[in-house]
């Protein structure tokens, strides 16, 4: 079938409603307990840690980082949905972002300087 196989991340994978992802998290949450969900944050952003020390080290480990930001990223929305902060997430981002931004201009203006 040459051509109509799908391709190795088919749009259906990425499709995962905001509101499947949340329902999803939410239930993690109370199945297994803030105590756990917890744990599980330290122990995600130590294994990204691990595979970004392999990368600095000159190691081909790009799925393995694609794989733990992953996981990282679902126990941070875990962590927003625990602790009810998605909206203020979101606004701090949005200033931090800004300020980011500003910084960046000031910093080409002074290089052109
Ligand atoms: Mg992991």
């Amino acid at each position: 079938m040459q051509g109509l196989t799908e391709p190795e991340h088919s749009s259906s994978q990425y499709s995962l409603e905001t509101n499947d992802s949340r329902e999803i998290c939410r239930e993690a949450l109370t199945q297994w307990g803030e105590q756990a969900q917890i744990t599980m944050v330290f122990e995600e952003m130590a294994e990204l840690q691990k595979e970004l020390c392999k990368y600095l080290r000159g190691k081909d480990v790009t799925e393995a980082i694609a794989e733990e930001i992953a996981d990282v990223e679902l126990m941070l929305e875990q962590m927003k949905l625990l602790f009810n902060i998605e909206e203020q997430v979101e606004d701090v981002k949005r200033c931090k972002l800004m300020r980011l931004s500003q910084r960046l201009a000031t910093t080409e203006a002074e290089t052109m300087r």
